[in-house]
């Protein structure tokens, strides 16, 4: 087995040796693939996953704008159409200096298995821009998502692809590309979720990734008899995903000692409470300031500069800002300082190692194509109630949100249950496999 696994990662490494975030996701879902696609033999022998693997589009353009003092400026933007076997491409766009192509086909591809897991209708797809929006107006923002958007409008449509929000593109951005789709299109319709609630968006979806993964992390520890109630949480991140997995977990009793933004983590022993965690939002969301700003306000608490924060002691970790932030040294520190728990709440945090470390440790580990699913999940429910011109209710949608959590949970079990170990990643990679699988043999060589 290992040489089928290593012949085929071989031969897909020859095309793409050159998108290191793109193989590292491949590597992980083949390992729990290939031994289960062999056995099956209505699988076996039709090449799926290769086709799985390859994107069925990728747009790559020039984004032309002008900055405030007159000056042209040059990004680059992106659209990675990986598969609509199972419903209309669907996924984020990510702006943010690092993004390039093996990011958003890594992305892209997790997120066709993610979307699977949802129970709801929906391909998987991935774009964005190496713009930064980081310390640029309003103005700069709204002229870029406008030329963004003037390309980008012609590849996508409420039954092709539909873009929402990722690091980088929250509520205001969402807002300038819906507005020149408008324009372009002369049409209002769903064409982009995570919308302002006025103008289509859905309740909690601001709240649902967050949320979603805290809800996971629940199930999970509710499965073993146990419960987040009273555990010590740490928390990277203090973006959307970030903000709104702290709010649950202190609304669900847990104690969060840390978050953290791309310069450093706070760590307040007294716990982030629900006060606190406010003066954080105002900080990320209306002041664009930086996490240390927190200790300007909460003295006793303490800023780590260019540190992550793996190595408080802690029971529940929710790595929540990005790709390969938590590696095999900081899993194994968790591990030692007698972490149970850990839900990816960002995609791909953890690398190989740590995920190796967790599983060998036997650690509950959630990866973000389960746990993160919520997000995607309420967007697949703004979708339902734009198509259906009606909105659900707060609680009506964050019962759905459980709802999903719990059917995502029971996925992972079928498929990911050992004699006494769940292997979540196992268990998320084969159920969301099936599905996609089906489908693409049902429609054929296309
Ligand atoms: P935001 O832009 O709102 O926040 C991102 C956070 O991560 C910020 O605190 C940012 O810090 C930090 N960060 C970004 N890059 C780095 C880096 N290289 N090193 C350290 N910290 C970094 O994004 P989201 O919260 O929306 O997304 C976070 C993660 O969750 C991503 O992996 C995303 O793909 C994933 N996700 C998001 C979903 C959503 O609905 N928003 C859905 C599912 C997954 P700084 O401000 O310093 O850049």
């Amino acid at each position: 087995m290992n040489k089928i696994i290593h012949d085929f990662i071989k031969e897909i490494d020859s095309r793409n040796s050159h998108e290191p975030e793109f193989m590292q996701a491949v590597r992980e879902v083949s390992e729990d693939l290939i031994p289960y696609i062999v056995g099956q033999k209505i699988y076996h022998g039709k090449n799926i996953l290769m086709r799985m693997i390859e994107p069925e589009r990728v747009v790559m353009f020039r984004v032309n704008w002008i900055d405030d003092s007159g000056e042209i400026r040059v990004n680059r933007g992106y659209r990675v159409e990986m598969n609509s076997a199972i419903g209309p491409y669907k996924g984020g766009l990510r702006f943010h200096p690092t993004v390039n192509l093996s990011i958003l086909k890594f992305l892209a591809f997790e997120q066709v298995f993610k979307n699977s897991l949802t129970t709801l209708p929906m391909g998987g797809g991935k774009g964005g821009s190496d713009f930064d929006p980081k310390n640029k107006s309003d103005g700069e923002v709204m002229r870029f998502c406008q030329s963004f958007m003037t390309e980008l409008y012609r590849h996508i449509g409420p039954n092709t692809d539909i873009p929402a929000g990722d690091i980088g593109v929250g509520g205001r951005e969402i807002g300038y590309l819906f507005g020149q789709y408008k324009r372009l299109k002369n049409e209002f319709t769903g064409v982009l979720t995570g919308k302002g609630v006025s103008w289509g968006g859905s309740l909690i979806r601001p709240e649902a990734t967050g949320y979603g993964t805290v809800y996971f992390a629940e199930d999970m520890l509710n499965h073993i008899g146990d419960s987040i109630k009273g555990k010590t949480v740490t928390i990277s991140g203090s973006g959307n995903v970030a903000q709104y997995a702290a709010e649950k977990c202190i609304h669900l009793g847990a104690k969060v000692l840390t978050m953290s933004d791309s310069s450093g983590y706070v760590f307040d022993k007294d716990g982030i409470h629900e006060e606190k965690l406010n003066y954080i939002m105002d900080i990320k969301n209306n002041k664009r300031g930086r996490i240390s700003d927190y200790i300007k306000k909460y003295p006793k608490a303490e800023f780590k500069k260019n540190k992550t924060p793996w190595e408080v002691k802690c029971e529940i970790a929710l790595p929540s800002a990005t790709q390969n932030e938590l590696n095999g040294d900081d899993a194994k520190l968790l591990v030692k300082n007698g972490c149970i728990c850990v839900a990816e709440g960002a995609n791909m945090p953890c690398n190989s190692d740590a995920i190796k470390t967790f599983k060998f440790n036997k650690v509950l580990f959630a990866p973000g194509k389960a746990s993160n699913a919520g997000g995607v999940a309420v967007s697949g429910l703004e979708m339902a109630q734009n198509s259906l011109r009606y909105s659900w209710s707060r609680e009506e949608v964050d019962e759905k949100l459980k709802e999903i959590m719990i059917k995502i949970h029971k996925k992972c079990l079928k498929h990911g249950k050992t004699k006494d170990y769940i292997d979540y990643g196992k268990g998320a990679n084969i159920s969301a496999f099936i599905k996609v699988a089906d489908a693409m043999l049902a429609q054929g060589v296309v």
